[in-house]
């Protein structure tokens, strides 16, 4: 197959000169708000450097998952053409929702948006899921890796947007490289994304190698404690400290062609919490990312988060019953809930700036400075 190279337009490269003209010699490169490390004159999308020897690879490799799928840390072991595992998906995927999005970061939604395909079902059953009318119901359609591949399609021609991004993606991760090779047969040519929780196999993520471009991992709690808490996973962090640092080794530190839209690399979210605990949580996993990943990795902390799906539920053990006199005389009984006992208290209510601002503090304290800010001037922040 073809390679298609990715080369910037006139009309995007005439201000760039411009902009470097009116700089000049005698200040640094620094001044045009470009990091020159992380800034790349072009991109090809790495599933286009793959020999036709390694895809077809990849394909077995992916219909032998399905076919004993173990592909995620639940291991469940399952033939995904006749049966399902925890994450409830078969063969096909089933997928929520496919448009140009706005909800994601400067550098990855652009003017345009980012062509997100948010993909039904999850391999974690976290407490507080802020999708969690598409994580953990089955609602949406299904599509064959062909037919994902051609909303793909649609995305770039139609869309016009910037990469293509894979949302919650871990339970998916045969099909979805299926749908990678079959879409670069049709002519795709964006950038991959794979948006994920961070509960990814090492197996999944090799599979992945070579057909993802930017990984876009949270990392949502530090301790066994809080994991099989709130997430219901007992391993969440020791997998995700893995798959974070191997997502690292693919792709590096998050680069920037000159428009400012990220191209290739690793992005790690972290949505603050509420409450003490939290914090040091979110201070420990600062200092693995500069310890253990990079000092130059690019975090996102994010301060939207909010009660939702199991959180600020009443016990159903805390409800209260009374008899009430209806008018007539006729005895009801009615079922109220008490509010003061819900579920996962500690966390039910948004997190403070305060909050925000501590962990932002204990990031640049181990010495993380590539951070989601507004930019300072016109542009993306990069
Ligand atoms: S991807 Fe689904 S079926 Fe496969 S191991 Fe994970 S939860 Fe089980």
């Amino acid at each position: 197959m073809s390679l298609v190279r990715w080369s910037r337009p006139s009309w995007a490269r005439a201000p760039l000169l411009q902009c470097c003209r009116q700089v000049g010699a005698r200040q640094p490169r620094r001044s045009l708000h470009l990091a020159p490390p992380f800034l790349l004159d072009d991109y090809i999308p790495r599933y286009q450097l793959l020999s036709s020897i390694e895809a077809s690879k990849k394909r077995s490799r992916a219909y032998a998952h399905l076919s004993n799928c173990n592909l995620c840390p639940r291991l469940c072991g399952v033939n995904r053409y006749e049966t399902t595992g925890v994450c409830l998906v078969g063969a096909d995927v089933k997928v929520n929702v496919i448009a140009p999005h706005f909800g994601e970061e400067p550098c990855i939604q652009g003017h345009n948006g980012s062509g997100s395909v948010f993909f039904s079902g999850c391999n974690l059953r976290c407490t507080f899921c802020q999708n969690h009318d598409i994580a953990h119901q089955r609602n949406g359609f299904d599509l064959t890796p062909e037919q994902l591949a051609e909303w793909y399609i649609k995305l770039q021609d139609t869309g016009g947007v910037h990469n293509i991004n894979l949302i919650t993606p871990e339970h998916v991760v045969p099909q979805v490289a299926l749908s990678i090779l079959a879409a670069r047969d049709m002519g795709l040519t964006l950038p991959i994304i794979y948006n994920t929780s961070a509960f990814d196999s090492l197996d999944s993520l090799e599979l992945m190698d070579g057909l993802v471009d930017i990984y876009l991992p949270d990392f949502k709690v530090w301790s066994t404690n809080a994991s099989r808490r709130l997430l219901k996973a007992v391993d969440y962090a020791a997998v995700a400290r893995e798959s974070v640092q191997e997502m690292q080794r693919q792709v590096g530190d998050l680069c920037f062609t000159a428009d400012g839209i990220a191209k290739k690399g690793l992005l790690v979210r972290h949505l603050v919490m509420p409450g003490k605990e939290a914090e040091a949580e979110a201070e420990a996993i600062m200092g693995f990312l500069a310890d253990q990943v990079s000092k130059d990795v690019f975090v996102n902390i994010m301060e939207q988060y909010r009660p939702a799906a199991h959180v600020g539920k009443p016990r159903k053990e805390r409800q209260r019953r009374r008899q009430v006199t209806e008018p007539g005389g006729m005895q009801r009984e009615v079922v109220e809930d008490d509010e003061t006992h819900v579920r996962y208290a500690e966390i039910n209510r948004p997190v403070t700036e305060q909050e925000v601002s501590s962990v932002r503090k204990a990031a640049e304290r181990v010495g993380l400075w590539r951070f989601n800010d507004p930019p300072k001037h016109d542009g993306f922040a990069i």
